[in-house]
């Protein structure tokens, strides 16, 4: 204690004792106010993006570093402390859960669309830069034959999530057979194996808890950038978009997420005080992925939720649940119906239920990627992006604010994994409830 004490003493000291989640939220706040005063100086956005966009990649790269281990250890561990048939009951559940909070994010984002009607009466005509691109769905037996590796080194060496999390469940399963074997040495063997992995998942949410001391600074450049860079378009003709989206977001996290967390008994102001720093980092990284240290740190630590379950169903909903992602798509479908003059009709709007549940189980967990998927779910209502038409420049426009919406989208695609995730282990006896407030069950 005591060197840890003379360690952190020096100039640095009053920001490593001050609160963390205030120091986050300060810089949240200067970031954007510096961002709105920047966009009042066109001229000096450039210059103060190549000076300060060193300091935000910095806070992404940490934390990317750690997203392959981090998955990798924990759910070996996981996966080795829980019966397969409860690891299968779990899956079962967490699937159900996240396809049906989808689907019923893309019915918000549509049921405000129509009362909003984004782009109404903007009558956007042909003549954009965005080039006509068709997005080829893959089969559903390809997806399923994805996610079993060919090569787990490769797969691990690229961070494709999916295959990761299978080998390390099929690893961690296997460990757990062996620790019970009859030879000696092997079950010390696997015993040891399985302390290791345990000791290294916890390593990593060390350095993990470190990397955050770092995101105050991150966070403000990272947010001051987007704000500089896209503020003005928001206010523009892309207001009501922007607020369509954010307000489907909410409501879908209050009334959705609210409801279903009280209907087992848990309270989602509970839920923000505990897990608002994986939402932050969320909100300012733009990405599932790269959040994912954070989110299963604050999973065990602040809402109680046992490695067992969270290792699994958080990299998993990193990777396929997108509730903000499938508000944002219903949205700007609608936009762009209604920008180029062809609102939707009830049977385009029920065919957008469909592909944007499907599509934003497809959209990977990275900034942006959202928009790409968004050309997918324009395709199954016959609205085609080719180059120089109306609809390329609804697009266009869509790209052109896509960071600040991917923000929100971002926070509510992992605050759906983190309370999904809660849910379930509330579920299965596993929620320690005092970090809920409750008395233990
Ligand atoms: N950026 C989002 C995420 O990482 C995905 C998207 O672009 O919609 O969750």
């Amino acid at each position: 204690m005591a060197t840890e004490t003379t360690r952190r003493k020096g100039i640095m000291d009053w920001y490593f004792r001050s609160n963390l989640l205030a120091r986050i939220l300060i810089g949240l706040a200067l970031g954007a106010l510096a961002g709105i005063v920047l966009g009042f100086f066109p001229e000096a956005i450039k210059p103060y993006v190549d000076n300060v966009k060193f300091f935000g990649d910095l806070f992404i790269r940490l934390l990317k570093m750690i997203v392959v281990p981090v998955i990798l250890f924990s759910l070996i561990a996981g996966a080795a402390s829980i019966a397969p048939s409860r690891l299968g009951r779990v899956g079962v559940k967490i699937m159900a859960y996240y396809l049906l909070t989808s689907a019923l994010a893309v019915v918000i984002g549509l049921v405000f669309a129509n009362i909003l009607k984004p782009g109404l009466g903007m009558n956007i005509v042909g003549d954009a830069a965005v080039k006509g691109q068709a997005a080829a769905a893959p089969t559903l037996a390809q997806i399923f034959l994805n996610i079993i590796p060919t090569n787990p080194m490769d797969s691990l060496a690229k961070g494709d999530v999916l295959p990761v999390i299978f080998f390390a469940c099929v690893f961690g399963i296997a460990i757990s057979f062996v620790k019970d074997s009859k030879t000696p040495a092997l079950a010390q063997g696997a015993s040891t194996l399985f302390e290791v992995c345990n000791a290294a998942a916890e390593t990593m949410y060390k350095i993990v808890s470190g990397i955050m001391q770092y995101a105050p600074i991150g966070v403000f450049v990272l947010i001051s950038i987007v704000f500089a860079q896209q503020g003005a378009k928001a206010i523009g003709p892309l207001l009501v978009v922007t607020l369509t989206v954010y307000l489907g977001l909410l409501v879908h996290l209050v009334g959705s997420y609210g409801g279903l967390l009280a209907v087992f008994g848990l309270g989602v102001g509970t839920f923000f005080k505990r897990a608002n720093e994986a939402m932050i980092t969320a909100f300012v990284t733009r990405s599932s992925n790269g959040t994912l240290p954070v989110t299963m740190r604050v999973s065990e630590e602040n809402l109680g939720i046992p490695r067992t379950i969270s290792s699994f169903t958080l990299p998993l909903g990193a990777t396929i649940n997108m509730d903000g992602t499938a508000i944002y798509l219903g949205v700007c479908a609608m936009f762009i119906g209604y920008a180029t003059g062809n609102p939707l009709t009830f049977n385009q709007q029920v065919t957008v239920v469909i592909t944007a549940t499907l599509a934003s189980i497809g959209t990977a967990g990275v900034p942006g990627a959202g928009a790409i998927m968004l050309l997918m779910v324009l395709d199954s209502i016959g609205v085609k992006v080719t180059e120089g038409s109306a609809v390329a420049a609804a697009y266009a426009m869509i790209l052109g604010i896509d960071a600040l919406l991917d923000m929100g989208r971002t926070c509510l695609n992992v605050s759906g994994d983190m309370i999904g995730t809660a849910i379930v282990a509330k579920t299965e006896k596993e929620l320690d409830l005092a970090k809920w407030g409750k008395a233990r069950a």
